[in-house]
């Protein structure tokens, strides 16, 4: 089953809303496992401390090596990917979320203040992995994106399973834009194609929307979408 093992000093965060909805629901149905290690737990001192003051000085405080390393350890067994949490990451993506969905599961680290010592980012071959160019103050948001984007592709999960199949980013480009009714709202129309009936027509109108929105929008995933596009033209 796939599992999420997550390393927090904030265990009393999960399952939050990992816990409603459809990676809810999911959990429930045992169709994937969340595990929490409380990182506290493998402090040795009496205040059970995770952190201490920059070498070097400056603002803040920074996760121990030490502890952060045995909390890791006591998770050794996992086959996993172990990620850690950080905004010097590579950034995620949907054919990441894809890839770690298609495996065992995923080890988690969430850093918190200033982040974690650099040593045990290589000690314990950590990859680092970010969720966008902006600061949170802990990892564990970042968690809960990644394994909800992960836990909503695994078989079964998704109520309609081809809902995955034509979303945004899967085939390059963003999504088409949707409708429902009513028909007429605040004086504006569903396209009329949508309404059509005409199963090739809608298909068409969608992917040109799709092309276009992406275009605009996303500059870089439009220029990518043709790299691939001419090379796939030239067999390649
Ligand atoms: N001093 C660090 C920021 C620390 S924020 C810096 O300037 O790079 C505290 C923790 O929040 C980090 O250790 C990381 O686990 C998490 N975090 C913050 N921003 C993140 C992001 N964009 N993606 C993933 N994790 C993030």
């Amino acid at each position: 089953m796939w599992q999420a093992n997550v390393l927090t000093i904030f265990p009393e965060m999960f399952p939050g809303p990992l816990g409603v909805s459809l990676a809810g629901k999911a959990l429930a149905a045992g169709a994937w496992k969340l595990e929490i290690t409380d990182i506290r737990d493998f402090a040795t001192d009496k205040h059970r401390s995770v952190d201490d003051t920059p070498a070097g000085g400056g603002p803040g405080m920074v996760m121990r090596a030490d502890v952060l390393g045995r909390a890791i350890d006591g998770r050794a067994a996992d086959s996993c990917p172990r990620l850690l949490l950080s905004p010097r990451g590579v950034l995620l993506t949907q054919s990441r979320v894809e890839t770690l969905a298609a495996g065992p599961g995923v080890v988690l680290i969430c850093g918190r203040f200033e982040g974690v010592d650099e040593r045990v980012i290589a000690a314990r071959g950590l990859e680092e992995i970010s969720l966008g160019d902006y600061v949170l103050s802990g990892g564990e948001i970042a968690a809960m994106a990644l394994i909800d984007a992960c836990v909503r592709l695994l078989p079964g999960v998704m109520g309609a399973a081809a809902s995955g199949a034509e979303e945004s980013f899967t085939g390059g480009l963003l999504e088409y834009p949707h409708y429902t009714r009513p028909q007429l709202w605040e004086g504006l129309r569903i396209p009329e194609v949508l309404t059509s009936g005409d199963h090739a027509k809608i298909a068409a109108w969608r992917r040109a929307e799709a092309e276009r929105l992406t275009r605009e929008r996303r500059p870089d995933l439009w220029a990518a979408f043709l790299r691939r596009f001419h090379n796939s033209a030239r067999g390649g």
